[in-house]
């Protein structure tokens, strides 16, 4: 028998004693490419799974986590030994279950998945202790140094300061006193003053259980109590959390949050755009009394250190996130709880291609606890999974206290037409005005950063286009500008064509934030106007301050793109103008109606949700189509009823499954040549289309030349396993990057 098979029943067991030594076993490090490797255990050291490790790989040492039993893969006598075991709390079996599962899931490696659960470099080191200084115990036979030490004025305050005061650190000593480093070292050499290690507390405070919550409606506190019960049921399940905008989801899901908490687990909340989050978080600590331990990506290194530990020795009771935040290594997690769980957000696009929302209902089941998921606009997806009975729901379907949801008009710009080169109608015009007099706020919706969206030159015609990627630049006027925006390349804005050489022959076509506001501010002179997109708007101290700015009202007007649909809550915004209510229906993607209906209901809901009550205005040239027409008359079901049909006819996710194959590289002849390989070898079958390959829409991104596949399928088949096999079976130069996205969102 084998080293390998000796221990392989063993190492699986969930006897946390079980240690392994002298044996094989299965390491994974966190590299893009990697699966786990096997390696021996030397003599005298013992290695539990989970347990991070230090390994040879190739000529460098590597840190990973011990996976498991060993492959068997390799001959044992040429396998070499892991250095050493680090000293940090071992990652969870479910943790590693997770990374598995995503793996399997997503088709992406391991070792690409382990990585995001070890993100952060040196989380792995020991923490540095932390020295204080306190008086000997002349009991203990200590102190006898003093009599004989010549008691300096800042000796005798050092002395003084510590008799009244607990163990200290230097620093701190030194500002009360102002004594020196020197000072303090003096005293210890002479035994007066003693040094104590300590190992640092955790930098996150326990929340507190005690504040008392708002008072619940009788809807909320139905809401609640069910979800509490799914809590403290401890086990499995997910519940949609269906509540119209301003209907209190937050604070019903807090109380299960609380719940939680008061059971000693972990909880961790997925918000889909974190920095914009301000007003969130404030409720967030006005209800628990504390600063959630943050994880997104402008968390800084010696921060996410920090966070990564305390989530891991436990200390971290409430963890508030990106999609990111699922992926460390909870040592307890009781609850997730996935916000505006509609939101594309949660679809990572790069590395590893996950979503958030699926991947939180796979840790929540893999961990055995409650998954919340909430929305005023449920994905079909979800929606699906209630009809099925895998999802529970419990739904709010009134706005708390007062407020009422806004009244929704239809502007139709082929009668209310604008001016020549403007955009906001005469009706919308004069609905404006009168929200300003009566001294309320105004939003304007437009989902188009910049000044336009195309530059062109009546001349010759010339389009000013990116030179990486299929798409026109837009023009951002306020830095003089042309941008791409897939991948952010610049240009000067230029005085004349660069194809005919005219001179002042550039136009701009078609509106964007910069020239709504141009626009407005002709419009409406008086009054307080602000942008808000990605671009000004790019953290959580901008975000926050908009915010109170808004609150406060130092603004009487907010023009911006989806950046403003986000829960904001807003007592005196009444008016909401959806600019171009056309505009994300244009692309006509699998989800084109469904994203727009998401994002115009958000950002509708901003409106009337003080006690003054609210009103929406969808401009429009299209007043019958039926995501206007849903809107418009507040009728969900019935827009989700035909949105289903129609999937369902084509065999579309939720129906169907979806898969897509993206391959890319610098020369378009090899991109050409592999997929063409690749389509050749292309699965049939009962259940399964496969469409392409074909120039992706952007079938030049980045300087990369891009061809797609779309996979469709029946729901029994197995996707993962079909597209495995099919890719095994093709050989693609290193050059091509073959990227596969399983439930893709993003047809580009
Ligand atoms: P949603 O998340 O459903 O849009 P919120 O939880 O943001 O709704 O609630 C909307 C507003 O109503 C918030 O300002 C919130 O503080 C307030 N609110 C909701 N429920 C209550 C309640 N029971 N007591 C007091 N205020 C509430
Ligand atoms: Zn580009």
């Amino acid at each position: 028998m084998s080293a390998a098979k000796a221990i392989s029943g063993n190492l699986f067991g969930n006897d946390p004693a079980f240690q392994v030594t002298g044996e094989t076993i299965s390491v994974l490090p966190p590299l893009p490419l990697a699966g786990p490797y096997d390696y021996l255990v030397p003599e005298g050291l013992s290695v539990q799974p989970g347990d991070f490790v230090e390994i040879p790989l190739g000529r460098q040492t590597q840190r990973g986590v011990v996976w498991g039993k060993a492959r068997g893969d390799v001959d044992p006598a040429k396998l070499r030994e892991i250095y050493g075991v680090l000293q940090a709390p071992p990652m969870a079996d479910v943790t590693r279950k997770f990374v598995d599962w995503v793996s399997a899931y997503t088709m992406a490696p391991q070792g690409a998945v382990l990585r995001m659960a070890m993100s952060v470099a040196d989380a792995l080191e020991p923490p540095k202790p932390i020295f204080r200084f306190t008086l000997a115990d002349p009991a203990e036979g200590e102190g006898d140094g003093e009599s004989s030490l010549r008691m300096t004025p800042p000796r005798k305050r050092v002395m003084a300061f510590l008799r009244d005061h607990p163990p200290m650190e230097q620093a701190d000593i030194m500002r009360e006193t102002g004594a020196g480093a020197s000072v303090i070292k003096g005293l210890v050499e002479a035994g007066v003053v003693r040094r104590l290690m300590v190992t640092p507390p955790s930098p996150f405070d326990d929340p507190d259980l005690d504040i008392e919550r708002p008072h619940l409606s009788e809807a909320q506190e139905r809401a609640a109590d069910m979800l509490c019960a799914k809590v403290a049921g401890d086990g499995f399940s997910v519940t949609l959390l269906d509540g119209v905008t301003g209907s209190g989801k937050t604070e019903v899901y807090f109380e299960a949050i609380r719940t939680a908490l008061e059971a000693g687990r972990q909880v961790v909340v997925l918000l889909p755009e974190i920095a914009l989050s301000a007003q969130w978080l404030q409720r967030f600590r006005d209800r628990f009394g504390v600063e959630p331990a943050l994880w997104h990506s402008e968390v800084g290194q010696a921060r996410r250190r920090d966070t990564w530990r305390a989530v891991a020795d436990g200390s971290a009771k409430l963890v508030v996130g990106a999609r990111s935040a699922l992926f460390l290594p909870y040592a307890n997690l009781g609850l997730i709880v996935v916000d505006e769980e509609h939101e594309h957000a949660f679809k990572q696009e790069d590395g590893v291609i996950y979503h958030a929302r699926d991947m939180a209902v796979a840790r929540a089941h893999l961990g055995g606890i409650p998954a919340i998921l909430a929305s005023a606009t449920p994905s079909l997806e979800t929606l699906a999974n209630v009809e099925a009975g895998r999802y529970e729901r419990v739904e709010l379907s009134e706005r708390h206290g007062m407020a009422v949801l806004p009244s929704v008009e239809i502007v139709d710009i082929r009668q209310d037409r604008p001016e020549r080169q403007r955009w906001i109608t005469p009706t919308l015009k004069k609905r404006l005005a009168e929200t300003f007099a009566a001294g309320e706020q105004a939003m304007l919706f437009l989902n188009r950063r910049g000044y336009a969206p195309l530059t062109l030159c009546r001349a010759c015609g010339h389009r000013f286009q990116c030179p990486n990627c299929t798409a026109w630049l837009v023009e951002h006027r306020a830095w003089g500008k042309l941008q791409c925006h897939h991948c952010g390349y610049q240009a000067k804005a230029p005085d004349s064509c660069p194809a005919c050489g005219a001179e002042e022959k550039l136009a701009a076509c078609g509106p964007g934030v910069e020239r709504l506001y141009e626009e407005a501010v002709e419009t409406f002179p008086q009054i307080r106007i602000e942008v808000a997109t990605s671009d000004n708007i790019a953290g959580p101290k901008a975000a926050a301050e908009l915010v109170n700015r808004v609150h406060n009202h130092e603004v009487d007007l907010l023009i911006g793109t989806q950046i403003l649909a986000k829960g904001y809550h807003f007592p005196m915004l009444t008016l909401v103008g959806v600019v171009d209510a056309d505009l994300g229906l244009a692309g006509g993607d699998l989800r084109a109606a469904e994203r727009s209906y998401q994002l115009m209901t958000q950002v509708a809901g901003r409106a009337g949700r003080g006690d003054r009550p609210g009103t929406v205005l969808l401009q429009t040239a299209d007043p019958s189509n039926r995501v206007i027409k849903a809107i418009a008359a507040g009728d969900r079901d019935a827009f989700n009823e035909v949105e289903l049909s129609q999937r369902m006819t084509h065999g579309m996710p939720p129906h169907g499954r979806l898969a897509a194959l993206i391959i890319s590289g610098k020369k378009e002849n090899e991109v050409d040549e592999a997929a063409w390989r690749i389509g050749r070898a292309a699965p049939r079958g009962d259940g399964i289309v496969v469409l392409g390959p074909a120039p992706a829409p952007l079938s030049l991104l980045r300087g990369r030349y891009r061809r797609r596949f779309l996979i469709r399928a029946d729901k029994q088949v197995r996707l993962q396993a079909m597209i495995h096999d099919w890719l095994s079976k093709v050989k693609t130069p290193g050059s091509v990057r073959v990227q596969i996205d399983i439930d893709p969102y993003s047809f580009m």
